[in-house]
């Protein structure tokens, strides 16, 4: 299963929960497109569209177009010095 990267604070909405489009139960999550959904349930819901089209950023393939993950920042911060 391809794990999405859904760190960003822009996923959850704080003190709301609305019901998951694939589940129904509530869920504080967001899609990119404000959509509530588990990050389980979009997860699923890749795997059981491999063909839907995808998102890429920067020859990254980062999902399906419909749940994707978060755009890698361009800074990457390395171990070691600070
Ligand atoms: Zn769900």
């Amino acid at each position: 299963m391809g794990l999405l990267n859904w760190r960003s604070g822009e996923h959850f909405e704080h003190g709301e929960n609305c019901r998951c489009t694939q589940c129904g139960k509530p869920t504080p999550l967001r899609s990119h497109a404000g959509e509530p959904v588990h990050k389980v349930c979009a997860e699923a819901w890749n795997d059981r569209n491999p063909n839907a089209p995808r998102f890429e950023h920067k020859g990254h393939d980062l999902g399906t177009s419909r749940f994707h993950s978060d755009i890698p920042s361009a800074k990457k911060r390395k171990g070691g010095a600070r």
